[in-house]
């Protein structure tokens, strides 16, 4: 079963791709993840992503499809995947639904979070991230058991560079600007849902795998 999430930065993506990954056994495909990867060892492609990805700006459609596809027709994807953050303009969607179509696929349901920008601020700039295990904390609503120290792995948190409240804010904009028109696409293809992801994380997840329940029916996930 191919699925994916979308909606603003902050919204929890990636908190819910990682659980939706545990309950139905399909892997999870982040973007960014895979993106701060390349830029952390130096590889050609995150030389050229790092300023898009400091500014808050997307990186360009052809390195991240490039990089989206591939992982998207390796083996380990096969039998579906979670998607987090790709596609995000309709150039990205566009090449995803072909290559998904090349392989007798389609994306079963597109999962739309979305929350008030001024909740997303708040959860962007006080979001700190295991830089071992990436895990994702917050003061507030996510405290670490030690300060700075990561519950699983112990390894220390770290702000994202592009979590400060000016990218943060530039970040909000890009996604209204180029990542909701896909909203427009996946309404008319009558596969999206609309989640509300201001609710307690458990809540979410279990709104999604609720409205996930017929899909999981027969796939590779059930
Ligand atoms: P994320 O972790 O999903 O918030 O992504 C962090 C940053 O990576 C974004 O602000 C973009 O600069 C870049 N990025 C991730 N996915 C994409 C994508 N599908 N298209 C373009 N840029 C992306």
């Amino acid at each position: 079963m191919d699925l994916l999430l979308i909606g603003p930065p902050g919204v929890g993506k990636g908190t819910q791709a990682a659980r939706l990954r545990q309950a139905l056994n399909i892997p999870h495909l982040s973007t960014g993840d895979l993106l701060r990867r390349h830029v952390a060892e130096r590889t050609r492609l995150g030389v050229a992503a790092a300023a898009h990805m400091r500014r808050g700006e997307l990186v360009p459609d052809e390195l991240v499809t490039a990089m989206a596809l591939d992982q998207i027709h390796g083996p380990s994807c096969a039998g579906g995947v979670v998607l987090d953050g790709f596609p995000r303009t309709l150039t990205q969607a566009e090449a995803l639904d072909t290559a998904l179509a090349g392989q007798g696929r389609r994306l079963a349901a597109v999962l739309h979070l979305t929350a008030p920008d001024q909740v997303l601020l708040r959860r962007l700039t006080g979001r700190r991230t295991c830089g071992g295990c990436g895990a994702i904390y917050h003061p507030v609503t996510r405290p670490p058991r030690a300060p700075g120290l990561c519950d699983s792995c112990g390894h220390g948190l770290v702000q994202r560079a592009d979590d400060t409240a000016e990218t943060a804010r530039t970040r909000l904009a890009v996604h209204t600007r180029q990542t909701q028109p896909l909203l427009t696409r996946y309404r008319l293809t009558g596969v999206l849902h609309e989640i509300d992801g201001c609710g307690g994380v458990d809540d979410v997840t279990g709104n999604l795998l609720a409205i996930l329940a017929p899909h999981a029916v027969g796939s590779s996930a059930a």
